[in-house]
């Protein structure tokens, strides 16, 4: 048997997605989405599911982040060699763009765990034989205009669901992580033709219904504005009439194509990633059912090697059942500070390497790396930056910052030169210190190393948020605005903070953040640390044992993938 064919018979879901992250190796991914999407693979490996993933081969990655003295961001591509982590499979087929034949290539990359393996496709058009213009339809991960964006999303949706059939899979369900690949579900309808006799109420000459019962769908934006739109006449030029027209905007929205609103209309089981997120969403899209199932992260992936030991000794089935890690909390205060201080203690390392910066192992560590961008809000710490100064003299405190900003989101931009103002106005009075080029590795070692997880986004914006909850894992406490899967997680004292109230305005989330740092969490960290180690050991046993992948994907397998129980290839 090849590499491929133990998979094709027993694969059933097949799971979209733009971006995962698979590996430190395979840089396409940006954020949030592409690290929720490699965990989920990560625990259907793991958890031996019957799963597929698909998505692009970057070959340029997304975004390689320099930072130079002056706080400014310059994009560099990030070549990977393909070759050396996937192997090209036989199979090619084609989608049309502009009108041209653009030919796909699937790569195979297998994801071997402990409790299995799956198989992921990497969809690849830099081939000889497509046209130029052609072979960097899938080169750089969210990049060129939206013509560019509108191709890959044909590459991802169409081609991929191409290539599965092809490679001989029989898939029973689709599921879309965000909108990007909703394209899919419109090359099933065209798959399902109504039977003459079928009575609808619709005017597709399609079979819906089979459609919906086979699609799943994950939002993960939580206004209107951040969904994917493209102009019919774009969609004409690209897409050409792959669908009839009408029939599209009866889908996806008269004025325009919203990818959100087609995939909603596609798929028969809808969520958001938070509960919150799931109540925001289903009010945008009043009519349907929008459900929600909150998102986790992979234990193994962003526990340190230390606590892993710690675990290892306490419930040493933690790794297959995560909801072990509430027995976590009986460990003794002087293990937790053990294991914390080797987790610091690479971290520290790790920035003086990048930096040339020497944090103090001895003083408070703020960990804050978020994708740049204007709601996450990254720089709030530093609104009050005299009385930050001050509260420092009082009891001492260090601010990691991480994250990069979309090449073309310029507030995104401006926010790191405003770190990177705030760093040196602040010299001698609080270490502040930007760590660049945020990715899988970088991630692994902050939230881990550091001691306080800060997250001010504006709520409702966070659609869940995750990265405090590898920081949980590794009992490192959240400091959070009250929004995505904080409002979950966050029992007052005992798992982290949060800042402010529900209802108080945004604009006073700063002032309340410095309150809480200066009344509660400074004097715990400095003067009971008895004390800090309960909410260490709170933030493992009641949150990292909650909010982990693990348990995402079986909510997923046992709720919404569903239509591979009783669809039959017909
Ligand atoms: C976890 C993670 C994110 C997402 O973090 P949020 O808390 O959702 O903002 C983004 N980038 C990297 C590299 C991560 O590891």
């Amino acid at each position: 048997m090849g590499p491929l064919e133990r998979f094709v018979g027993s694969a059933s879901i097949a799971y979209f997605s733009m971006e995962i992250a698979l590996d430190p190796a395979i840089p396409t991914y940006s954020g949030g989405l592409g690290i929720l999407a490699g965990d989920a693979a990560r625990s259907a490996a793991d958890l031996d599911l019957p799963m597929v993933f698909v998505t692009l081969a970057c070959r340029q990655g997304y975004l390689h982040q320099e930072i130079d003295a002056r706080g400014v961001q310059h994009d560099h591509p990030e070549p990977w060699d393909l070759s050396a982590v996937a192997r090209p499979l036989s199979a090619m087929v084609a989608v049309f763009i502009e009108g041209r034949a653009v030919w796909i290539r699937p790569w195979l990359h297998v994801l071997k765990r402990a409790g299995g393996a799956i198989p992921v496709l990497l969809l690849d058009t830099h081939l000889t034989e497509n046209d130029r213009r052609d072979r960097d339809v899938a080169d750089r991960l969210y990049g060129g205009n939206e013509a560019h964006r509108l191709a890959q999303e044909i590459v991802l949706g169409i081609g991929g669901e191409k290539v599965l059939r092809a490679l001989g899979f029989s898939i029973a369900t689709y599921h879309l992580n965000e909108g990007h690949g909703a394209l899919l579900p419109l090359a099933l309808l065209r798959q399902h033709p109504r039977p003459p006799s079928h009575v609808s109420t619709d005017m597709f000459p399609y079979d819906r219904e089979r459609v919906l019962e086979r699609c799943v769908f994950t939002t993960h934006t939580p206004v209107e504005a951040g969904h994917d739109r493209f102009g019919y006449e774009l969609v004409g030029r690209i897409l050409g009439r792959y669908i009839d027209l009408p029939m599209l905007q009866q889908l996806a929205g008269a004025g325009s194509l919203n990818m959100t609103q087609l995939a909603v209309n596609l798929c028969g089981y809808i969520n958001g990633v938070a509960e919150r997120h799931g109540e925001t969403t289903q009010k945008l899209f009043p009519g349907y059912v929008i459900r929600s199932i909150t998102n986790g992260v992979h234990p193994e992936t962003w526990v340190h090697p230390a606590f892993a030991r710690l675990y290892d000794r306490i419930c040493p089935r933690w790794r297959h059942e995560p909801e072990f890690l509430a027995y976590a909390d009986i460990l003794p205060p002087t293990d937790w500070f053990a294991a914390h201080e080797a987790a610091k203690s690479d971290l520290l390392a790790a920035i003086q390497r990048a930096t040339g910066q020497a944090l103090d192992p001895s003083v408070l560590i703020v960990g804050c790396a978020r994708r740049m961008t204007a709601y996450k809000r990254a720089d709030l710490i530093l609104e009050n930056l005299p009385r930050l100064m001050e509260l420092a003299g009082e009891y001492p405190i260090q601010i990691v910052f991480a994250g990069k900003a979309h090449p073309r989101d310029g507030d995104g931009k401006r926010m790191i030169a405003r770190i990177a103002d705030a760093a040196r106005r602040a010299t001698g009075r609080v270490p502040i210190v930007f760590l660049p080029d945020y990715g899988f590795a970088q991630a692994r070692m902050l939230v881990a190393g550091a001691d306080l997880w800060l997250n001010t986004p504006l709520p409702p914006m966070e659609a869940s948020g995750t990265s405090g909850m590898k920081a949980a894992l590794n009992g490192v406490p959240s400091l959070s605005v009250l929004d995505g899967w904080w409002i979950e997680g966050c029992m007052e004292g005992v798992t982290g903070w949060a800042i402010g109230t529900p209802d108080m305005p945004a604009e006073a989330h700063g002032a309340a953040l410095l309150d809480k740092l200066q009344q509660v969490i400074l004097p715990l960290f400095y003067k009971d640390r008895g004390g800090w180690a309960r909410v260490m050991a709170g933030a493992v046993s009641k949150c990292g044992s909650v909010f982990t992948s693990h348990r995402m994907m079986r909510r997923y397998m046992s709720e919404a993938y569903r239509g591979h129980l009783v669809w039959r290839p017909r």
